[in-house]
């Protein structure tokens, strides 16, 4: 098994200017391709650090990809880096030079002098085309192991990787099987109880991890091929969606809008949010066909769409009868055959405090939520919990 690590380098990273999304591309792209990674690094234009990182990569790992630093200016490294760990010097290639040049006199310029570095191999080195860049690439070939040098640009590092470091990798012989179960409803912890030893295996293994629509559970396999993960994987699989079923609303590509337009079945919804800032509909968004939504906090508008007086006087705007209220008033005043309304406090005494209510089809069903402290996130539970009513 191909055994991989990416350092993303440049200075801007390493304290948090720009987002390191190159290594999430690549890190997605290596699983799909069965390659093992086992290390990201972030690495600031420092020569001596870089040589470091990429002498010690390749102590451990069978293949190197470096991102970025293969600028023109002082503080891109890359090369030199590369060079010195290899203990090998750079030449001029007269090829990409010319390369290089065509490039400026095509667009009526003339080649910089600090960009004679782009065109600077090693014997150990091929360059990689860059077709929407000035930045050439290296694939290093030393010792039984690949080093892969490709600009910091995401546009021109995808486009390289897919075209010209893709077909010069080893075949893959080993493959992964990964299923991920949407939950909600259920926190982290006692998702794990909830689980128990089905936790405890390394191959098929289990995963969890927090998102804003609830817990992902992924179950992973792997195997020398994909058949033969997945049938690894398969009982597994099967022990968590039973011991998960009551909080699962998806798998995989699954999205809570395309969900609940799927368990709609064709009915129309109609949605009143209060104090949510419209999260709820945010989080149907491309579903309009069956959508059609009031997002207001004003109490005369609310009361046009179906809230009582009395009940706004006596138990308030975030209340369960007012949720009720605006879920019925969904259906009659939007017209739609389901009604859908969550009420949300962020302010006072109700901060944290939200209500949401489904109607419509003999369903009267409700679900409260409380957390206080971050409004946003009170805003995003309560629009998960709201949507939950709806899909099940
Ligand atoms: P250039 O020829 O543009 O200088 P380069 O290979 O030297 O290319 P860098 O200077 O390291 O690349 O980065 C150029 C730009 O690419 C950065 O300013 C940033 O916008 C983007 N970039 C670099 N690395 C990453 C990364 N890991 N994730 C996302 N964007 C990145
Ligand atoms: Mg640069």
């Amino acid at each position: 098994m191909l055994l991989a690590e990416i350092i993303s380098v440049g200075t801007e990273l390493l304290f948090g200017e720009i987002v390191d999304s190159n290594a999430a591309y690549l890190a997605q792209e290596l699983a799909a391709r069965g390659v093992a990674l086992h290390r990201k690094t972030v690495l600031g234009d420092n020569l001596h650090r870089l040589q470091e990182g990429i002498l010690t990569a390749l102590g451990r790992a069978d293949l190197v990809i470096l991102g970025g630093g293969l600028g023109p200016t002082d503080d891109d490294l890359t090369r030199e880096a590369i060079a010195a760990a290899l203990n090998e010097t750079p030449t001029e290639d007269p090829a990409l030079v010319a390369w290089l040049q065509g490039l400026y006199t095509a667009r009526g310029r003339t080649m910089p002098e600090i960009n004679r570095k782009q065109a600077w191999l090693i014997p150990s080195a091929e360059a990689l085309p860059n077709p929407v860049g000035t930045a050439p690439g290296w694939f290093v070939r030393t010792g039984g192991k690949l080093v892969v040098a490709l600009p910091g640009p995401p546009r021109e590092m995808r486009t390289m990787w897919r075209e010209q470091v893709l077909p010069r990798l080893p075949q893959p012989d080993f493959a992964l099987h990964a299923t991920t179960i949407h939950t909600q409803g259920i926190g982290e912890s006692n998702l794990a109880e909830v689980l128990g030893d089905l936790c405890r295996g390394a191959n098929p293994s289990i995963g969890t991890y927090a998102r804003q629509t609830g817990v992902d559970v992924r179950v992973a396999a792997s195997a020398p091929t994909e058949r033969e993960a997945a049938a690894l994987a398969a009982p597994l699989l099967e022990q968590v969606r039973a011991k998960l079923s009551r909080w699962t609303w998806g798998e995989n590509g699954d999205t809570l809008a395309a969900v609940t337009n799927r368990a709609l079945g064709g009915r129309t919804l109609g949605v009143i949010e209060a104090g949510s800032a419209g999260t709820l509909c945010t989080l149907l968004a491309g579903q309009s066909a069956f959508l059609d939504a009031a997002v207001t906090t004003d109490h005369r508008r609310l009361i046009t769409l179906g809230l009582t007086p009395v009940t706004l006087r006596d138990q308030g705007l975030v209340s369960v009868q007012a949720a009720q209220e605006l879920a019925a008033g969904a259906r009659e005043h939007l017209g739609a055959d389901l009604g859908l309304a969550v009420v949300v406090g962020t302010e006072g005494e109700q901060a944290g405090q939200a209500h949401a209510a489904l109607s419509g089809d003999g369903l009267n069903e409700t679900v409260s939520v409380n957390w206080p402290g971050n409004p946003e996130q009170t805003r995003e539970r309560a629009a998960v919990a709201a949507l939950g009513l709806a899909y099940r």
